[in-house]
């Protein structure tokens, strides 16, 4: 009945000893948006606020199936995830743009979550964790945090990722645009030893590579009372596969 992400509010957002004093990002106003679009006593998406962990910046990709099937790709910077709805997800193929509408930043913790938020919630629908990893600044800037910075304001994001499915430099490449709210951006893949000509790795891989599920299995365990606690807590836990 209690939801867990009622009782994790907040219960993070202190520093703890042994943490570089910088990390702490505690109230981080760039959640605000993700914030006031979801209601956590009915979501168990994380509502966010854990502090930043200084190793390499991760990045997710979810494949996520809201209204329209898409790709969220995820990238830490800066406290938090940014995020890009990826409609086709990506390509190894540089020649390849696809095309990526830049969402509200998403918390860090949301890079375990693997369920299905209820309909009628903002983003209602089954997630996957596609792919996982951590990232590297692929630019030429002598100080890689100051690059992948500058890259971002810049619009011209050059990343090389290292996660399970997908490796290898790409670059977020922002357009002009006259519509209002965030920007389109571009996903490209460089071409480098990880790039594949005429390959389709988004429907090469149709299960999570946290639990190995397909969505349809996602989505069932969603559905059925038992599996609905660990669905509960499945941001917590993903890295065991759950029988019960
Ligand atoms: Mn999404």
């Amino acid at each position: 009945m209690s939801k867990k992400a009622t009782t994790r509010k907040k219960s993070s957002t202190g520093t703890r000893s042994g943490k570089p004093a910088e990390t702490a990002r505690a109230p981080q106003p760039e959640l605000a948006e993700y914030r006031r679009k979801r209601d956590f006593t009915r979501t168990a998406e994380p509502e966010g606020g854990a502090t930043h962990s200084a190793h390499k910046p991760a990045f997710v990709i979810q494949k996520h199936a809201a209204s329209r099937m898409h790709y969220d790709l995820r990238l830490e910077h800066d406290g938090v995830m940014k995020s890009w709805a990826v409609p086709k997800g990506p390509s190894l193929d540089p020649s390849v743009k696809r095309l990526a509408m830049e969402v509200e930043d998403h918390p860090i913790e949301y890079n375990t979550f693997e369920g299905t938020i209820p309909q009628g919630e903002y983003g209602g629908g089954t997630v996957m964790l596609w792919d996982r990893g951590t990232y590297s600044y692929g630019g030429t800037s002598p100080d890689p945090v100051e690059g992948l910075r500058r890259g971002y304001e810049k619009g011209d994001f050059k990343f090389v990722l290292n996660g399970k499915r997908l490796k290898g430099s790409w670059a977020l490449v922002r357009m002009r645009g006259d519509r209002p709210g965030k920007p389109q951006w571009l996903l490209i893949k460089h071409n480098d030893e990880y790039a594949a000509r005429g390959s389709d790795v988004a429907a090469d891989h149709q299960t999570s590579v946290a639990t190995g599920r397909t969505m349809e299995e996602i989505a069932t365990a969603a559905r059925s009372p038992a599996a609905k606690n660990a669905d509960d807590s499945a941001y917590g836990r993903l890295t065991a596969r759950r029988t019960r």
